[in-house]
């Protein structure tokens, strides 16, 4: 891949047969699985290789929530890998439901198939979900040995037919060719204008700019988009989580370490509990409350540190037992000789004496949670999103029932619990998780969709969207597996199409 940087660009237009905005998750998969197509590939990101302050501040935004929306670098990042640059890589495969998803209508059996090929991606060896003992009413996340931070994807996607144009962001003004989308306007950081023109654009500016993007375009797309327009920006949803309640083993036999992290010669796994849902999923994990030692470690920042994920087993086991497991790391020692296995023994094989619970629930589809646009502009001068999100009373309910049912499996498991009924029903106490979802969906229902089964834009056939704005229902499963797993679909369908049309 050639990385150039747009600040430096001497031509005002550019033209691609694939244009693809933004290099996170979902746009660096889809630019990865289009490169053997040998068509030319153009990924504009706002952000430079590494965290800048000028192009994060592009992410202001406004919230109008009745639970907290954490600001800035704790909610996306503009940069090369996009928000995966922040985080801690925890991995959950989506497990559709029956009922709860049906607005997914036939894409599941277009994506699962998938699956393995993300696990891959995020350098998840797909069989360590063989490793363990899978119960039902559980959820298993998982952490790759080296979490897999979509910068490093751009040095693996060599070749000469993709190229990654930092410091560019798109602004929208459109032009069309009949249906079809000819052009679109982008600004580098010394605000000139560059008009890109392509066969195909592919949004992949993330949850909240993909929305943002279409409103923006509103006077040039509304007609085109029909009713379909009305659900740009509807049906947004986060994983509200709550940091409550105290475990404490009654004694030493406790089966509470079930639910701690546990390393394994694939990567790290840590099974949550989930609930029996009423209208909604939840799910907790039992956590460790770190020592003093840890706490103070933990809050070096995470490039000092190597990886969050690293820091996140550090909070699980402590120090000692980080060191240990990340000594086995060595390529001298394999994942299956005796060393290894004792070591691994050790880190597995631990207690405390208190722990605490964090549950996340699902938000179910809601018209009236939606991106609109807000009454300040970003340093483009562009209006910023104003993110309209509200915890519903049916989401509280089912979160109280995950508590009620925790007390039950806390005896089984030997231990207390102790929480407040009046806390956890209170969407003040909880926080957003940093996974916005919804905005332009699918739905089987097209009278609820912005995209069609294609992922293409309604009235607008050459462009595309990827990312969680498409997904009709959130679960409570992270999302960037389903990502990842939704632009290898969208390759498919790229390549299918570039094949038949070019
Ligand atoms: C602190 C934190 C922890 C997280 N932990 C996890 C986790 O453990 N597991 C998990 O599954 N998910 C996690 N997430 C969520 C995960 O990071 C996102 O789901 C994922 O990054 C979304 O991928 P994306 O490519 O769709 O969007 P993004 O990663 O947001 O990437 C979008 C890209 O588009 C660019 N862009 C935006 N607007 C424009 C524009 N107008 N023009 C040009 N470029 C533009 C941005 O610069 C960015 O690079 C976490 C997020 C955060 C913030």
């Amino acid at each position: 891949m050639k990385i150039q940087d747009a600040n430096q660009l001497s031509s005002r237009t550019m033209h691609s047969d694939i244009c693809i905005i933004g290099a996170g998750p979902a746009g660096l998969t889809l630019a990865g699985a289009l490169v053997p197509t040998g068509r030319d590939i153009l990924i504009a990101d706002s952000g430079g290789r590494r965290f800048e302050k000028e192009p994060d501040e592009l992410n202001a935004m406004q919230t109008d929530s009745n639970f907290l929306y954490r600001n800035g670098r704790s909610n996306r990042a503009r940069q090369t890998g996009g928000s995966a640059a922040l985080w801690a890589g925890r991995v959950v495969p989506f497990d559709f439901h029956p009922d709860l998803d049906r607005e997914w209508s036939e894409l599941p059996s277009a994506i699962v198939p998938h699956f393995d090929e993300a696990f891959r991606l995020l350098n998840i060896e797909p069989d360590i979900r063989n490793d363990h003992e899978h119960q039902p009413g559980e959820l298993y996340g998982y952490w790759a040995n080296r979490t897999q931070r979509f910068r490093t994807m751009v040095s693996g996607t060599r070749n000469g037919n993709c190229s990654l144009f930092n410091h560019l962001t798109c602004i929208g003004e459109p032009e069309f060719d009949g249906d079809r989308l000819k052009s679109l306007v982008f600004l580098n950081q010394k605000m000139e204008r560059i008009r890109i023109s392509a066969g195909r654009f592919i949004f992949a500016m993330g949850g909240i700019e993909n929305s943002r993007m279409l409103l923006l375009m509103r006077e040039q797309i509304e007609k085109r988009l029909g009713e379909h327009f009305g659900n740009v920006g509807k049906y947004v949803m986060d994983h509200p989580r709550i940091s409550h309640g105290r475990i404490v083993p009654k004694g030493s036999t406790s089966e509470i370490t079930r639910y701690l992290m546990k390393v394994t010669p694939r990567g790290m796994y840590k099974t949550g509990i989930r609930n029996h849902p009423v209208h909604t999923r939840a799910y907790c994990n039992i956590m460790v409350i770190p020592g003093k030692l840890t706490r103070r470690v933990m809050r070096l920042p995470a490039r000092s540190f190597q990886v969050s994920s690293k820091k996140l087993l550090l909070k699980e086991a402590g120090l000692l037992r980080t060191l240990a497991s990340q000594g086995r790391l060595l390529p001298v020692l394999s994942g299956t000789d005796p060393v290894s296995s004792r070591i691994m023994r050790f880190v597995n094989n631990r207690s405390y004496s208190t722990y605490k619970m964090m549950a996340y629930c699902e938000q179910r589809p809601r018209a009236h949670n939606r991106i609109i646009i807000g009454t300040d502009t970003d340093r483009n001068a562009q209006p910023v999103a104003r993110l309209c999100n509200h915890l519903h009373p049916e989401e509280l309910y089912d979160i109280e029932s995950l508590y009620r049912r925790m007390e039950k499996h806390a005896g089984i498991l030997n231990c207390t619990f102790s929480w407040d009924p009046e806390f956890v029903n209170n969407p003040a106490n909880y926080t957003d998780a940093s996974h916005i979802i919804g905005g332009t969906r699918y739905s089987g229902d097209a009278s609820r969709a912005v995209v069609d089964h294609r992922l293409s834009v309604f009235g607008i056939p050459n462009l595309y969207i990827t990312g969680s704005s498409v997904f009709p229902t959130s679960g409570v499963e992270n999302p960037t597996h389903l990502i990842i797993a939704l632009s290898l679909r969208l390759a498919g369908i790229l390549k299918e199409d570039v094949a038949k049309y070019c």
